[in-house]
């Protein structure tokens, strides 16, 4: 989202821009620990606007960010959400997403591979113009153009301090930050894990025996784009964040163990969600497979559980749903973090009661495939004070304080 932002900030002419990452190679960064999937197909008027804007601009670059528009088949076994389905198709037709309705039947025609319990269903939808995307390579293209563009990137670098003064404004005083302190850690190849950058992720503290530098960066503007972090930042300040992080884990299936000749076929196929919670699709030789465990507690866990999460969570599901999973095998899997918010639905806007204080985080399993119309709507209200092309004005924090004016997206794994 950072360089997303930057990138579009470059872009209209803003000079001086510098992005600060801890973790400018991902190693814990969701950006590079997330699922890959890309849908519009939302519930939600802004997460649906802002996903459309991104999928098109990854279908404009479709070989830079092997974007596949395979389609989100998304099957339901509960009538209420199902009729719920199908009332915001209306909404996502409109936005030119094509949303099928599937019956039972048509699943099993059109999808052979899933060939088990499909009784328990009521229906699927089908979402041909949604896909699969490398966020990797989304990523990597934004840092690389903003570069270009003139934006600095500080990469091992941490915001450990803030300094604020008042600034008067025109309905009263307001806060200003005039200031960051960052710390520049040990230096080493940026995708080494040698834990220096798991502990400060984890514990918010940088340790003496790493610290590098500290340098106090002067800001005109300033914006918390620290995804599930974003919390640690708003506290030094003084703002009270409603976002948790939450452990994500992912596995990748090997669906050609145990001698299966043919495999498991999901050639062609992208993204499938199963009314369990699992999600999966093909991912180069293997199956990627996530499930998010209920009620798992909030907290900075990178734990993968290994083959107790795979052989407990991932495997019975999709021996549930397709008979050619029977026997596959677990090759390897990571746990990344999600930045959640109670209605799960992003926050993007300035921060009420500071000058220049702005944020574009908390974007749930959805950040990706809203990266491109969030990074432009943000650099233009910075940059006029107003948004253009995607309106955020809904995923303003505010919202919080008033249960009328919450974005609930229930379409969410
Ligand atoms: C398992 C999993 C599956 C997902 N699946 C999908 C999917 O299919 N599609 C999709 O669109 N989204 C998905 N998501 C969500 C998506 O990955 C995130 O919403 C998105 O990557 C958030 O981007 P970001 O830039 O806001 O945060 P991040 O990518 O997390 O970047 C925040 C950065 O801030 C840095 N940082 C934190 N604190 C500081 C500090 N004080 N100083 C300096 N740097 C700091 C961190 O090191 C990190 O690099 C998934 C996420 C997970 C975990």
């Amino acid at each position: 989202m950072g360089a997303s932002l930057a990138w579009a900030l470059a872009r209209r002419g803003v000079s001086g821009v510098v992005v600060v990452d801890l973790d400018l190679a991902g190693v814990y960064a969701s950006s590079e620990l997330n699922a890959g999937g890309a849908r519009a197909t939302w519930w939600q008027p802004v997460n649906i606007e802002t996903c459309r804007l991104t999928l098109d601009f990854f279908r404009s670059h479709a070989d830079a960010f092997s974007f596949a528009e395979r389609g989100y088949l998304w099957l339901y076994d509960d009538a209420a959400l199902w009729h719920k389905a199908r009332e915001k198709r209306a909404l996502q037709n409109a936005a030119g997403l094509d949303v099928e309705v599937l019956g039972v039947g048509d699943v099993a025609e059109r999808f052979p591979v899933l060939d088990r319990n499909l009784d328990e269903l009521v229906g699927a939808t089908f979402s041909p113009r949604d896909g699969l995307v490398n966020p990797n390579a989304v990523r990597a293209w934004y840092r690389a153009e903003a570069e270009r563009c003139g934006v600095r990137f500080l990469n091992r670098h941490y915001v450990a301090g803030v300094t604020t003064a008042v600034a008067s404004g025109l309905s009263g005083p307001l806060r200003r930050v005039e200031s960051v302190d960052v710390a520049e850690v040990r230096r080493g190849q940026p995708t080494d894990d040698d834990g220096t950058v798991r502990d400060i992720l984890t514990t918010h503290r940088v340790p003496r025996d790493v610290l590098v530098a500290e340098s106090r960066i002067a800001c005109d503007v300033i914006v918390n784009c620290l995804g599930a972090w974003s919390p640690i930042f708003s506290a030094k300040i003084g703002v009270r964040d409603v976002t948790e992080p939450v452990r994500r884990q992912i596995a990748l299936v090997d669906v050609h163990a145990g001698d299966v000749a043919a495999g498991v076929d999901l050639a062609g196929l992208g993204m499938i969600v199963d009314p369990s919670g699992l999600y999966l699709h093909p991912e180069g030789p293997h199956v990627l497979a996530g499930y998010s465990i209920p009620d798992e507690p909030p907290g900075f866990d990178f734990g993968y559980d290994g083959d107790t999460f795979f052989e407990a969570e991932i495997w019975p599901r999709l021996a549930h749903r397709a008979s050619s999973f029977e026997r596959c095998g677990h090759v390897r899997g990571w746990a990344g973090l999600y930045a959640v918010t109670p209605d799960c639905s992003g926050i993007a806007g300035r921060v009420g009661g500071f000058a220049n204080l702005y944020e574009a985080h908390s974007f749930t399993g959805r950040g990706v495939m809203q990266s491109y119309a969030v990074g432009r709507a943000m650099a233009a209200l910075i940059d006029t004070g107003a948004f253009e092309d995607a309106d955020l004005t809904a995923l303003a924090r505010d919202r919080f304080a008033d249960p009328a004016r919450l974005v609930p997206e229930d379409l969410h794994i």
